[in-house]
């Protein structure tokens, strides 16, 4: 039993795809779902407009908005693989959900927009992989298109990020007309790449298996010449994908081939070439070139993924051990979400896996409170559909249906016991006192902010010149709110209003700096019982300074991301 769970660990692959919104998340989830079978025709998972989103109708405002506000994991297999590829929210104004998503994965794929760069979310996104250790492969898109000039770009990375790209694939054409690409490492069977029909072109001989770390999962040989990219005919489900020989690339692609050789010499006499170790601790970000809507490069991304991005490992828990892989069942809740489809009005809780073999109706302990539950409802959710699950490893998420009491962060365990660390929270940047105005319905209010505290929806806190019955919403994104008055409306029968308050962004502090900040003017000082922090919510950057030098001693940290 033991090494079999090491062994379905193994196998797993476990990520996000992140991007500044419109740089083509969701086509690209479809096309990798494509590449790994996952659904049989491009929308079915994910989608915009008149396709089938892949958000649940739990709230009008998002149809409105044409939005999607839920994350899940789609699961498929690949190369013997099992590849766990986690949805993140698309509008950044809900990008806090998308931090916690991060909390759940392995690695993340990094899109840019090859035309715009990096992005204000992109930065903000880079920022937290970094600060969390998370690998990171970068994907430049939309190389169909006129783009910023590709050594540009990979300067722009490594000089704004401080992460260095190290291409493994590199375009040969410049933006707009894009020929294909030279691969600068091996990739893995070439059989299942890029949608190529069996028969259209042989192997040439010869080519030496692309080792680049002892004991890696094995990769296809390196290619020669390039890789040529055409449209399909008719479709977009696939691209047609050729090697050519060096011959014939220089023959058909003479002087775009030629740039695309010399440019990628010069990235190896600057070090820029792939390395295992410096991507895991993530110093540097292997990167490609492609184009997610007609599907050019999606098979290399997929095919990197399996090669090179880490398994499942041991997870520290609070104390800062390492839970070996082959204990009993753990893992924790990093979403929690209530009433997502109207059809079925319930709370999911969506677990990660970090630990043993998870089976459904299996008891559980959570350790934040020691309370024992069943798990007889485990479902696997990505867009509307939903699965019954049976068993989980290392790496798989499992949605917990009425799951109430778990909330955001929690752990849950079989066997011996667990803790993992609580979940960090994101630095808010927009703040609104809650006013409730129909005081006979306190309680449900109360009831109501509970839970969309444990579900993670928007930061709560509580200030003494308010009082217990004006709580303080904080949140990264503004539609945080609407979300939250919408739901104490549809679901608590509760209106409330938001007043929006003066302030930018906040610092933690600690229970003296709370203290001495209370009659501070111009600043405010919260409570937030999630996590029993205090913060200081200010107006601007500039008054952190004026604090720091009123206050001596004071103690001002910033919060994870954008703070
Ligand atoms: P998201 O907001 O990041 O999920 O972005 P979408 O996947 O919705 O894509 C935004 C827009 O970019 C859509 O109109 C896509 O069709 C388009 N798009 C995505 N990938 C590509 C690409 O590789 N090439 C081109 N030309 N357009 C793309």
């Amino acid at each position: 039993m033991s090494s079999h769970i090491s062994a379905e660990a193994a196998r797993r692959r476990t990520f996000a795809v992140i991007s500044h919104p419109d740089a083509g998340k969701s086509t690209i989830t479809e096309a990798l779902a494509l590449h790994g079978r996952a659904i049989s025709a491009a929308g079915a998972v994910h989608g915009k407009g008149d396709r089938k989103g892949v958000v649940s109708d739990w709230m009008s405002m998002e149809q409105d908005r044409g939005i999607s506000i839920t994350s899940a994991a789609l699961q498929f297999e690949y190369r013997g693989c099992v590849v766990n590829l986690l949805d993140t929210p698309g509008h950044a104004d809900f990008s806090e959900d998308t931090y916690r998503v991060l909390t759940a994965v392995d690695a993340a794929v990094m899109l840019l927009d090859a035309a715009k760069g990096l992005e204000p979310q992109t930065l903000k996104l880079f920022e937290v992989c970094r600060a969390r250790r998370i690998p990171v492969i970068t994907f430049i898109n939309k190389w169909d298109r006129p783009a910023k000039d590709a050594l540009e770009l990979i300067e722009e990375i490594e000089t704004r990020i401080g992460i260095k790209p190290t291409p493994v694939t590199w375009p040969v054409g410049v933006g707009g007309e894009f020929r294909g690409v030279i691969e600068r490492i091996g990739f893995g069977e070439r059989s299942e790449r890029d949608g190529r029909r069996s028969g259209e072109r042989s192997e040439p001989d010869g080519r030496r298996s692309g080792e680049w770390k002892e004991g890696r999962r094995e990769a296809g040989p390196q290619v020669p010449g390039m890789v040529r990219y055409e449209r399909s005919p008719g479709g977009q489900q696939s691209a047609i994908a050729e090697v050519l020989g060096e011959d014939e690339a220089l023959e058909r692609f003479g002087p775009d081939y030629e740039r695309a050789r010399e440019e990628s010499e010069l990235l190896s006499e600057v070090d820029a070439d792939f390395d295992q170790k410096t991507f895991e601790s993530g110093q540097t970000t292997p990167t490609l070139f492609g184009a997610a809507l007609v599907h050019f490069g999606v098979g290399q991304l997929l095919d990197l993924l399996v090669d090179i991005a880490p398994s499942p490992f041991p997870r520290e828990d609070a104390k800062g051990e390492p839970r070996d892989l082959e204990s009993g069942f753990s893992g924790f809740v990093f979403k929690s979400q209530a009433n997502m489809n109207a059809s079925h009005r319930d709370q999911l809780a969506f677990i990660r896996v970090c630990s043993g073999r998870f089976e459904r109706g299996m008891q559980v302990t959570q350790a934040q409170g020691g309370r024992t539950m069943s798990t007889k409802y485990a479902q696997t959710l990505f867009g509307s559909a939903r699965d019954t699950v049976d068993e989980a490893w290392p790496g798989d998420i499992v949605g917990l249906v009425n799951a109430t009491g778990l909330s955001v962060g929690d752990t849950i365990y079989a066997g011996k016991a667990v803790e993992y660390p609580p979940l960090p929270a994101f630095a808010p940047e927009h703040f609104g006192a809650l006013q409730m105005h129909d005081t006979s319905k306190a309680k449900r209010f109360r009831r109501g902010i509970a839970q969309l505290d444990a579900e993670g929806v928007v930061q709560v806190l509580y200030s003494e010149r308010r009082g217990d019955a004006t709580p303080v919403l904080a949140a990264v994104g503004p539609l945080q709110f609407e979300v939250t008055t919408a739901r104490l409306q549809a679901e608590f029968d509760v209106p409330a209003t938001i007043d929006h308050l003066p302030y930018q962004l906040a610092r933690l502090t600690d229970a003296e700096g709370a203290a001495r900040l209370r009659t501070a003017p111009g600043v405010e000082v919260f409570s937030r019982p999630r996590d029993g922090a205090f913060l200081v919510a200010l107006p601007n950057k500039y008054r952190i300074q004026t604090i720091e030098n009123d206050y001596p001693g004071i103690v001002l940290e910033p919060l994870l991301a954008g703070g």
